[in-house]
């Protein structure tokens, strides 16, 4: 090995630990050795914890030392991550345009673009990651990577040596506990997860434990005594600020919010709830605790019933109880609504969301489940943003808490300081200007091909934004939402009345209907009462309609109805088989023959087709295409039937691939088969906004892309970039592709 490569000999750095006050100490002295040698602007040092699964920043030479202890990743996130995943060094020479790259803002690297990353080895042990950075055009050349890797190898002895000396020479105890401390205190100041719902957010913490918030009630001493008077203004108030919530809530979400806090203000009403609560106040008892009585009463009730909606109710009962108390009592910590605040949360129903956007909550952090998840998909209707970090000890940060969610990268910081929040607040305006901007009215590719933009619609006020982006139409609503959050299935009336809404929001251009798509992950708590051990697979969207026709007849009229003089376009969930959608067509004639002998107007001649969201519609699509209008692929539920892994369920997140050769070739065969057969063909799951797969996309044939109309402006930029030879090109090498990777690498991922 040559002189260059090494560090420094072993002497040297043995002494270098001797002369060190500790492993901190000495590891930032390695850092500034590195530098010089290394003639790099930046080296840092991050090692590896297995217990945790954390790979923590632990010394840095030329990015802000506050950032220390602070920037942690999970294996596999961001370079770094990934280059210990993956047990290889990563050089790049444009990191901020890497994929995989993740800004740490605060730490101030984003002048780096020259990104050099070794893993630290000991054997196949993970120690860690050594980290080189460097300015424009100081790029990192192969012997820069020879010679890391070396100074790597020599470290990772010296790193496990300087540990192992550290815990001999450190009484035990101390040292075990001002190690836990420090990683317990930095663990939580910085959580890194997944984005569901774009956005920035900063506010205080709301951390949403329905049972400890009333539990905490029932252990709580209220000593002052109220009066007879207290508590009927206390009722009073609190009937007042449910109705207001009530109507603020329609009127933002008149589609889906109609019975949100109906069930509340029932119950206040109930003479047995308010009438016994008043007699024991009368008796003696103090207001506080007669509440909680009497409410635990409803709860045990309802808590043992065998109907799962009277059981949801148990959360209606203990949110009003601390509602009456903090009217009655004054206090307000602990008790307040979410209003204004980042809830913390470990599990939230459709219903709490729609609670939430009424309340203005500012952000979402919820500590398990999946970014393709329905609720991901409402909390980007109700522009929440959402992010999802699988660390429950989130919900353990006292209340009040200073949190800012950056819900594009899905990055959790717990009391962030100021600057930290100022620049997010930058950039986020920054955004907000740019989308401004770029939304034009037609999308087209550099060549001048064009692409059909519509939106994905998942409640009315989604339309805002889809009419300030221009988009030409609507490619899927999903007509299950307001179906989620109510008590009841809504009547054909209801329905009409939300789809003409969305109809006349679009004159003149195509609105897809999807029919009903419960199940799943979006269950009607009115419904499924029977257990269902794969509910995913199972009475789920179009097989849950044709089972239970009056449902379906009730949805196909009020469509009809309102689709009267539109370009309007009906479409099936999670069709399996020709005969399905045939079924499935001759209700939707039936229903037109009724009302047309009924006399009531409608549209008779809708386009009826098929979302392509299982794996059996590729092997059939030739047939299918001569059968259906259209087409329109739905990647989310796709790739997970495709590949068997649960869209909800973050331990599996990796195993979701949509890159895939297996689903990149069905998605072509599904593509010539309505090509072939002169149908319209479009994409409307997730992968229809991501830039790595749109070029793929439209390659195989595809011209309509229906996304949240949030992603709009930035889709637009990317179809605006492409060329067509290029694309097609390209998308053939894909298709020869056997491998993931193979397929990654030609598309540009990781
Ligand atoms: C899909 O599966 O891709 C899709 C668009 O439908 P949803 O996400 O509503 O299941
Ligand atoms: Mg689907």
């Amino acid at each position: 090995m040559d002189r260059f490569r090494l560090l420094c000999n072993i002497g040297e750095l043995n002494h270098l630990f001797r002369e060190s006050a500790s492993i901190e100490n000495f590891l930032q002295r390695i850092t500034v050795l590195v530098t010089e040698h290394m003639k790099s602007d930046v080296c840092s040092i991050y090692l590896y914890d297995e217990d945790s699964g954390y790979l923590v920043m632990r010394a840095t030479e030329g990015l802000n030392p506050d950032a220390i202890d602070h920037v942690r990743m999970k294996l596999g996130d961001g370079l770094t991550g990934k280059s210990l995943k993956e047990l290889k060094p990563i050089c790049v020479s444009r990191a901020s345009k890497d994929p995989d790259f993740k800004v740490f803002i605060g730490c101030g690297e984003e002048q780096f673009e020259n990104f050099l990353a070794i893993p630290i080895l000991r054997g196949i042990e993970r120690i860690g990651v050594l980290v080189l950075q460097r300015k424009k055009r100081r790029r990192f050349i192969e012997s820069d990577v020879m010679a890391c890797k070396a100074v790597a190898s020599q470290l990772a002895n010296i790193v496990e040596n300087a540990r192992f000396l550290m815990t001999i020479h450190t009484p035990q105890s101390d040292h075990t506990q001002q190690v836990s401390e420090s990683w317990g205190k930095a663990d939580l100041d910085f959580v890194r997860g997944k984005a569901a719902s774009e956005g920035f957010a900063y506010s205080q913490s709301y951390i949403l434990d329905k049972e400890k918030t009333f539990a905490s009630l029932l252990n709580r001493k209220f000593e002052r005594l109220h009066n007879i008077e207290e508590f009927d203004e206390a009722v009073t108030t609190t009937g007042e600020q449910l109705q207001d919530l009530q109507d603020q809530v329609e009127e933002k979400l008149s589609d889906a919010a109609s019975l949100i806090f109906a069930s509340h203000l029932m119950i206040l009403k109930d003479k047995e709830f308010v009438g016994v609560m008043r007699s024991m106040i009368e008796n003696g008892c103090n207001g506080p605790d007669a509440i909680i009585r009497v409410s635990k009463q409803y709860i045990d009730t309802f808590s043992a019933s065998s109907n799962h909606y009277i059981r949801e109710k148990v959360q209606d009962v203990e949110d009003l109880a601390v509602r009456l108390i903090s009217n009655l009592a004054g206090e307000r910590e602990g008790l307040e609504g979410y209003g204004g605040h980042i809830v913390i949360a470990r599990e939230i129903f459709p219903s709490d969301l729609l609670r939430m956007s009424s309340e203005n909550v500012k952000g979402i952090v919820l500590v398990s489940g999946g970014v393709t998840s329905h609720l991901s998909i409402l909390a980007r209707s109700l522009q929440i943003p959402m992010v999802i970090a699988n660390r429950l000890e989130l919900t353990g940060v006292a209340y009040g808490t200073n949190i800012l969610v950056d819900a594009d990268s899905g990055n959790v910081y717990v009391d962030p300081a100021e600057d930290v929040v100022e620049s997010f607040r930058q950039r986020h305006l920054a955004r907000e200007k740019v989308a401004d901007e770029v939304a034009a009215v037609e999308t087209n590719t550099k060549d001048g091909t064009h692409v059909n933009l519509l939106a994905n619609i998942n409640l009315l006020n989604d339309l805002k934004l889809a009419a300030r982006f221009h988009s030409q139409g609507v490619g899927l609503y999903r007509t299950e939402f307001p179906f989620i959050i109510r008590s009841d299935f809504p009547s054909e009336e209801e329905q009409y009345v939300t789809y003409r809404k969305l109809i006349e929001a679009m004159v003149d251009k195509p609105v897809t209907f999807r029919t009903l798509d419960i199940g799943g992950d979006k269950v009607l708590s009115y419904y499924h009462d029977a257990h269902e051990q794969n509910p995913t697979m199972g009475m789920r969207s179009i097989r849950f309609s044709l089972e239970n026709k009056d449902v379906f007849r009730k949805q196909l009229r009020a469509i009809l109805r309102a689709g009267i003089g539109a370009d309007l376009r009906i479409m099936f969930p999670m069709i399996s088989s020709v005969d399905e959608f045939i079924d499935a067509r001759e209700v939707v004639r039936q229903c037109s023959e009724t009302l047309a002998s009924e006399g009531i107007e409608h549209n008779d001649s809708p386009l009826i087709g098929i979302m392509a969201e299982l794996p059996s519609v590729a092997e059939i699509a030739d047939d299918l295409a001569r059968e259906a209008d259209f087409f329109s692929i739905g990647t989310n539920d796709f790739v997970q039937f495709a590949l068997g892994v649960d869209r909800t369920n973050e331990n599996v997140e990796s195993y979701y691939v949509p890159h895939n050769p297996a689903i990149l070739r069905a998605f072509a065969r599904i593509v010539s088969g309505a090509v072939e057969n002169h149908i319209p063909v479009s994409v409307c799951g997730d992968m229809a906004h991501k830039e790595k797969y749109i070029p793929f996309l439209l390659g195989i044939g595809v011209d309509t892309l229906s996304v949240d109309p949030a992603f709009t402006p930035r889709v637009q930029r990317c179809i605006g970039e492409l060329d067509m030879d290029k694309v097609r090109e390209m998308t053939v090498k894909v298709l020869k592709s056997s491998t993931i990777k193979e397929a990654a690498k030609i598309l540009g991922i990781g």
